[in-house]
């Protein structure tokens, strides 16, 4: 068996990590995707288990207080968590397992595991990453106004990651993902 290992892919919300991690996982089916907790209400075509663990704010409470996440953050009005088994399990069992998470979770998951592989998407410019968000049709003014001053604020973070890859082009963008993650090792 091949030897576990953890990868966090952080970008700006609608900079398309979800659509690159789909085709990435088409690809890979090895590869094992954490699904995380949220107290967010699902979107349309969202489904419970699937995408995320939906939970009231009071069993996320439950879920911190009982210290069952990995890490968790706070993001555009909702919190947001990685649960801590499941990918423990995975990784034990000599998975890949993949975090799609922000900023501040991909920060405790660089003092909690150092050996994490960290790639950060980049939108090819703050315009063109407003026009996804808002062609999305799937969050309020307010919402989109949060995620925007959140998405400079994470940009301004890109240079704490491992690789930063610009989604400009989407099978170049994915290529790149894929060669990080396959590159032979450099001794
Ligand atoms: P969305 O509401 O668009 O699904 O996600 C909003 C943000 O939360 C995205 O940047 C996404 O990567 C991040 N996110 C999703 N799950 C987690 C998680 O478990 N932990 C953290 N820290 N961020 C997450």
């Amino acid at each position: 068996m091949g030897t576990g290992r953890l990868i966090v892919l952080t970008g700006p919300s609608g900079v398309g990590k979800g659509t690159l991690l789909k085709s990435l996982l088409k690809r890979h089916p090895e590869l094992c995707l954490s699904i995380s907790a949220t107290t967010r209400n699902p979107r349309p075509g969202e489904v419970n288990g699937k995408d995320y663990y939906f939970v009231s704010p009071q069993q996320f409470d439950v879920l911190v207080a009982q210290d069952e996440l990995l890490e968790w953050a706070e993001f555009a009005g909702n919190r947001y968590g990685t649960p801590r088994q499941s990918v423990l399990e995975a990784i034990q069992a000599g998975k890949w397992v993949i975090l799609e998470i922000e900023l501040e979770g991909a920060r405790q998951i660089r003092h909690t595991f150092p050996d994490a592989m960290r790639i950060f998407i980049l939108p090819p410019s703050i315009v063109e990453l407003e026009y996804r968000i808002r062609n999305r049709g799937q969050d309020s003014e307010g919402a989109i106004a949060r995620r925007l001053k959140r998405a400079e604020e994470e940009i301004n973070a890109a240079n704490e990651f491992d690789i930063q890859i610009i989604n400009d082009d989407f099978d170049k963008a994915l290529d790149r993902i894929e060669s990080t993650l396959f590159a032979p090792a450099v001794c």
